[in-house]
């Protein structure tokens, strides 16, 4: 039977001499493994329809419910500001596997809408993302992802319940933080890390990238949001690795 797939591709394998297989997190939200038969070697078709970071609308046909064989296909939208240069394939690569990694913590299509929203961000005429902006809005949607799975507790005083004033103490490996009151060695930075996060959960997607410049701040909440990412969700991810532990995050 030949299904309809649309959804989003979040990585690319060579398969055999000339065959592609991908991963995509289609519409529904559910993750599918799918073969391009030939592609690699077709004067018909492009390899665009199979790059990651590409929402594609699919013809397939399954053998069982996860695999399948793809018969034809259109591209919806490229995403093309995130293929450009070596730094936003970089910052791409880093939503992708976490989006793959994390897709089974979702029981609906939400990480497929917040996806779709964070890659359609990027417009063609922008001006270069800076430094501060990726690592920002790499933190920002795992922990909105994070927060939609679930993975994150109440957005007060984990101890006490109360109010996070303008000192705190970030209680890794979970995002959750404790007051003032509560542990003595609460400091303001931890307390800006937590107005920041909140920001990043309330604060639309437009004007929250706009709104990051503090680099340093940033990088080290994305040092925290890691340990907390890979404690609530273990999988590997060695382009986030790569990308968080290299001075290239400084090369936007
Ligand atoms: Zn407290």
């Amino acid at each position: 039977m030949i299904d309809a797939l649309r959804g989003i591709i979040l990585r690319r394998k060579k398969y055999q001499e000339a065959d592609s297989i991908v991963t995509v997190l289609s519409e529904n939200g559910l993750l599918k493994h799918v073969r391009f038969h030939g592609i690699q070697q077709s004067k018909s078709r492009s390899t665009l329809l199979t790059e990651p970071g590409t929402y594609v609308d699919l013809r397939v046909h399954f053998r069982d419910e996860g695999n399948g064989s793809v018969k034809e296909g259109s591209i919806i939208d490229r995403f093309e500001p995130w293929k450009k240069g070596y730094s936003m394939l970089g910052l791409l690569s880093c939503f992708l596997e976490f989006s793959e990694g994390s897709a089974t913590s979702f029981d609906s299509n939400d990480l497929f809408i917040l996806l779709t929203s964070w890659l359609g961000l990027v417009k063609p005429n922008d001006q270069t993302l800076s430094s501060a902006q990726a690592t920002g809005m790499l933190s920002a949607y795992r922990i909105q992802a994070m927060q939609i799975a679930g993975l994150i507790g109440a957005q007060d005083c984990a101890h006490c319940g109360g109010r996070i004033g303008d000192r705190a103490r970030w209680e890794i490996p979970e995002i959750s933080f404790v007051c003032g009151a509560c542990n003595p060695d609460a400091t303001t930075e931890h307390a800006r890390f937590f107005r920041t996060i909140e920001t990043m959960l309330q604060t639309p997607l437009e004007s929250l990238v706009a709104g990051f410049h503090d680099h340093g701040h940033l990088k080290g909440l994305e040092q925290y949001a890691s340990i907390c990412v890979r404690h609530a969700l273990p999988f590997n991810s060695p382009a986030t690795d790569a990308f968080t532990a290299s001075e290239k995050v400084g090369s936007f």
